[in-house]
């Protein structure tokens, strides 16, 4: 008899894969949710603050299913325990729907904490500019930052109630309905920014051609450096899983 899945592929896959379970979710703004993901595989997780996992959201195995990145929040390994905190965005595309549906109980996939979104050594002041979406990796980085460290920065967000408290007091603005894609909102926002002489680290996040716009103005108007700016683009219209 032939199981769904080989043994092989299986081991495969553990070795691939962490696997949990939803163990609380909480509503942190109107459309973003704290989702709480434990079990004993959460043991011992490395991760840097600001880096993300893959979820693996739907099918059965890995047949059907597809991958969404969420930035971890937090990561307790007392508790066994990472935070994500999921944007509806609104539609039918499936990490929306997971961020909505999610409920203690579910089984959760997901591959290890990776990427190089993360804080640089010797930074001589850390700006942080993004939507929603990048607040969550802000701030994990922000909660990271020795507390001597300065940092600024611009958060938006659809409305005043959809920003999420973060561990340093960063400039909120809001965009009142206007497009998160290609926004003039954020870039505007950090256009006025009283930033110290001379450049620091930048963490751009979020809408790609935003991340675009607001690298452009720091380069072209601030004369920084591009390698002093760190981007990642986290969605854009059209693209599906971005990453
Ligand atoms: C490194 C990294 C870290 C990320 N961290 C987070 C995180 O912590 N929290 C979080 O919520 N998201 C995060 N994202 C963004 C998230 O992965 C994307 O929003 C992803 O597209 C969601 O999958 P989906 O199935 O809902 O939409 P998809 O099927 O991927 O996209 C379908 C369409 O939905 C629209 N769309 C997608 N995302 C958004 C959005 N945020 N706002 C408005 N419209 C959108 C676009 O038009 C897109 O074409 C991260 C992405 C990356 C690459």
């Amino acid at each position: 008899m032939t199981a769904p899945m080989g043994s092989v592929a299986r081991r495969l896959l553990n070795r691939v894969l962490v696997r949990g379970e939803v163990i609380e979710v909480e509503e942190v703004a109107p459309r973003m949710r704290r989702i709480r993901i434990g079990g004993e595989a959460l043991a011992g997780l490395a991760w840097t603050p600001g880096q993300h996992v893959r979820v693996f959201i739907g099918g059965e195995g890995l047949l059907g299913g597809v991958l969404r990145t969420y930035s971890l929040w937090s990561y307790d390994p007392a508790w066994e325990a990472l935070d994500l905190v999921g944007l509806d965005h609104g539609g039918d595309a499936p990490g929306a729907a997971w961020v909505r549906g999610a409920a203690p109980g579910q089984e959760v996939a997901f591959t290890r904490p990776e990427g190089g979104f993360v804080l640089r050594d010797g930074a001589r002041y850390h700006l942080f500019a993004g939507e929603e979406t990048a607040a969550v990796a802000f701030g994990a980085m922000l909660r990271a930052l020795p507390p001597e460290a300065p940092a600024y920065g611009v958060v938006e967000a659809e409305g005043p109630g959809d920003h999420l408290v973060l561990p340093r007091e960063l400039t909120q603005v809001c965009r009142d309905g206007a497009p998160a894609a290609g926004s003039r909102v954020l870039v505007e926002a950090v256009r006025k920014l009283d930033l110290p002489g001379g450049p620091g680290v930048a963490y751009l996040a979020g809408e790609a051609r935003t991340i675009q716009a607001v690298r452009a103005h720091l380069v072209k108007e601030r004369g920084w450096n591009r390698r002093d700016v760190v981007t990642k683009p986290f969605w854009t219209p059209g693209r599906r899983g971005l990453d």
